[in-house]
């Protein structure tokens, strides 16, 4: 069959549960040809092919009847729209044409092949009708306002017939649904139809005496499921009613969806096994920390399923101990479907976008495919497990797509997302080819958390480029950011869009630290000696750290360029400063990488060739992870901490530096990008924009100048930061805000069904 529908009224319209129904039977039936016939520009129908809850037409005939094309591609279907193109006489003309009419309004939608305006019934005379009537063109006015100038003859109807006609499509298969009079023209050729319940009374009483006609009585998509029963589809073309129970709910009241187990996985005699994760980066553990009071959850994640070590294991049990009801719920990948999803794509496509070295991406179609397996996988997976009304945390773009499919799934849950990398603005956002698909799913959440507002506010920037939206809520960003004082700051955020009727909040969350974690390592017997170790031999030099892990975003040629320019600027520092750089692998076999590494090797050496004498080396060059407590060694003895990435989602070692110094009493400086998130947050920083070579190298030289007081003076201040928001605080914030959105639907849930009932 095919179903040619109208859709602010008809397709869009209707209970949600009709809605749903109609929708779901469109899509478990890919016979169904879905003809979506609208008075919108084609412009105004694009957010409805991002909205994953809205069935895909296989064509649009938009702009009342003057626009036809294929739904998938948007592209004209010919020779049909070259037909109507024969008869329109342009824009500009019929402007001309009206100009003298006072009182016409030009309507602010996006229109093609006709012109639209608002207009009095007065205005509308014999004078007016008769210019339009030289043009070669046909009025439609409805509901007393609406005034469209159209090509001669065109209208829904016939443009309908014309495609019926033009795809060979018996007319007989064929159910028009409309609900006004603009859809009157569907009507008139013989297909059988639906005029749905609340219909405007000028459209029921002209096709009163139409046999072929439905006057059904729920309204919108409940009226079309009427239509279907009424016209024998469902028995006939064995379209069965029932519609497939993805509501066989689980248990868990939080289910945690993240690509990482809460747990280490390892192979040992052949067999697998499981042990706690050996240094945490306090992101699992808070999370763990949500199921400590006995709340059933299930933490879900992938797995390699690997036949050899036996049949896969889809639930493990995670500490019951600390945990008594979490589950771990374990989607099985295949060794490529990893290195595609996780190591390939993920890091090819999306990372460099995110970061805004888009030049750096590269797109596969073939590797989206296998995204949306893995997406829809763990989605599944988390529909499984959640009881009704539950709330699903999705964590990083990794998973970006999950929201989608959940959202069709479990329509009841309330669904929440934190963006842990970068989030650019619409200008880099947009040029990922999937850029509709990601945000419609985004759009799905009831809460998006980001680091900093300015992350936030880069999502609405592209949101909004994908379907109109309303700002409902807004926050002034300061004290807790910073507002002009960096690259990354904003002084006002978006806390709450609305987009068709849904309520979407919006949260900066800069993820905190576990202070214990360093602690931990501070009372370590092997920490203890090896800072008396580096104390001794530091002694007589003061040290600049940089610690992070290989990647273009994070500027390190740009870093030991300025670390040049300072030797070459003020030689009086020659034997007196050590930078050292430590550097974490990428994963092996990333050619990006590679050259990279060999870009700073080669600048390694060009310094220290240059610059080295008896006993001091410049730069001293470590390519390897270091344990986290040896690590902590090292903040303890660094009097600069040299922080300078291009573009960073937040950066931990900031605030890990600030920590250690904090807790130790020490003046240590911190020199940091304002490009990494942290800088919004972390006052009392000195901050440098990485991409000025004088600004890199004058903010370093700036750090080791300055005097002790003032050094502690900043230092105190960027503590008391790290103290008050730390990992606890993130995640307690995060999840307080879900709550009360859970709250407030589920209020208004109950409310509809009071006054319902
Ligand atoms: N890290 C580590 N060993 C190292 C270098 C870094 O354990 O040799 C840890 C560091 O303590 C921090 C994390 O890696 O927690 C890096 O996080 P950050 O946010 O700074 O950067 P990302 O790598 O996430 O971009």
């Amino acid at each position: 069959m095919l179903l040619a529908t109208d859709l602010d009224g008809t397709f869009l319209a209707g209970d949600p549960e009709n809605r749903l129904k109609l929708y779901r039977l469109i899509v478990a039936h890919p016979e169904i040809d879905l003809v979506f016939v609208t008075g919108r520009g084609l412009e105004a129908v694009l957010p409805l092919l991002s909205d994953p809850t809205i069935p895909q037409p296989d064509y649009i005939i938009c702009d009342v009847g003057c626009t036809v094309v294929h739904g998938a591609s948007q592209q004209a279907i010919q020779p049909l729209q070259g037909e109507i193109d024969e008869l329109w006489p342009g824009e500009q003309v019929v402007e001309r044409a009206l100009s003298s009419f006072e009182g016409l309004q030009r309507q602010e939608v996006p229109q093609e092949r006709r012109v639209s305006y608002f207009c009095d019934n007065d205005l509308v005379s014999e004078d007016m009708l008769a210019r339009v009537s030289a043009l070669s063109c046909d009025v439609l006015f409805s509901a007393g306002k609406y005034l469209d100038i159209l090509p001669q003859g065109v209208n829904k109807g016939r443009t309908l017939s014309r495609l019926i006609e033009h795809l060979g499509v018996d007319p007989e298969s064929v159910l028009v649904a409309g609900d006004t009079l603009n859809d009157l023209s569907m009507y008139q050729h013989e297909f059988k139809g639906v005029c749905v319940g609340e219909s405007e009374a000028g459209l029921l009483a002209a096709t009163e005496h139409q046999a072929r006609v439905l006057h059904a009585g729920a309204s919108g998509c409940g009226g079309i499921l009427e239509a279907f029963e009424h016209f024998g589809y469902l028995g006939q073309m064995g379209i069965e009613a029932e519609i497939p129970d993805y509501m066989n709910r689980g248990k868990s009241d939080l289910v945690i969806v993240y690509h990482r187990l809460p747990y280490e996985e390892v192979i040992e005699n052949g067999e697998l096994i499981r042990r706690r994760p050996k240094s945490p980066n306090g992101i699992i553990p808070t999370l763990l920390s949500f199921f400590s009071d006995g709340k059933a959850g299930s933490w879900v994640a992938w797995s390699v399923d690997d036949p050899d070590l036996g049949p896969f294991q889809t639930h493990t049990e995670v500490d019951t101990s600390r945990y008594e009801k979490l589950v771990a719920a374990r989607v099985a990948l295949s060794e490529e479907d990893v290195e595609i999803f996780y190591k390939r794509f993920s890091k090819e496509a999306f990372w460099p976008t995110l970061h805004t070295f888009w030049e750096r991406a590269t797109f596969r179609d073939d590797h989206w495919q296998v995204y949306l397996k893995v997406n829809r996988l763990f989605a599944g997976r988390a529909a499984e497990e959640a009881a009704e009304n539950a709330v699903v945390w999705i964590h990083d773009y990794n998973l970006w797509m999950v929201p989608a499919y959940l959202r069709e799934m479990r329509p009841d849950l309330t669904i929440a997302f934190f963006h842990h990398t970068y989030f650019p603005s619409a200008d880099v956002f947009n040029v990922l080819p999937w850029r509709r698909e990601i945000i419609g799913s985004l759009l799905q959440c009831d809460h998006i958390g980001f680091h900093i507002p300015r992350q936030a506010e880069n999502f609405v920037d592209v949101a909004r480029g994908v379907t109109p939206l309303e700002v409902t809520q807004k926050m002034g960003c300061a004290p807790r950011f910073l507002t002009y004082g960096c690259a990354v700051g904003l002084d006002e955020m978006s806390t709450e869009i609305t987009v068709n009727d849904r309520k979407i909040g919006l949260g900066a969350h800069p993820v905190g630290l576990d202070l214990n974690r360093v602690r931990t390592a501070l009372s370590d017997q092997s920490v203890i000696a090896q800072m008396e170790t580096l104390r001794e031999e530091f002694k007589d030099v003061r040290l600049i750290l940089s610690v992070e892990r290989l990647d273009f975003t994070k500027g390190i040629i740009e870093k030991l360029q300025a670390y040049e320019r300072i030797l070459n600027e003020h030689p009086e520092l020659k034997t007196k400063v050590t930078l050292m750089l430590i550097c974490v692998p990428a994963a092996a076999g990333m050619t990006i990488y590679e050259e990279l590494l060999s870009q700073i090797e080669q600048t390694v050496g060009r310094i220290n060739g240059q610059f080295a004498q008896v006993g001091w080396t410049p730069v001293q060059f470590f390519f390897r992870a270091l344990p986290f407590e040896e690590l902590v060694a090292y903040y303890t003895i660094a009097d600069v901490m040299w922080i300078t990435p291009l573009r960073d989602g937040l950066n931990l070692v900031a605030k890990e530096y600030i920590a250690t110094q904090g807790l130790t009493q020490g003046s240590g400086v911190l020199v940091l990008s304002e490009f990494a998130g942290a800088a919004a947050e972390l006052r009392g920083a000195i901050l440098a924009n990485p991409h000025h070579p004088q600004d890199l190298a004058d903010t370093c030289y700036y750090a080791l100048a300055i005097s002790r007081s003032e050094a502690r003076n900043r230092l105190s201040e960027a503590f008391e930061v790290v103290c008050r928001y730390d990992i606890e605080y993130w995640g307690r914030e995060f999840i307080n805000e879900v709550e009360r959105r859970r709250t407030t639907k589920l209020n208004k849930i109950s409310a509809i069904g009071h006054r319902a009932a």
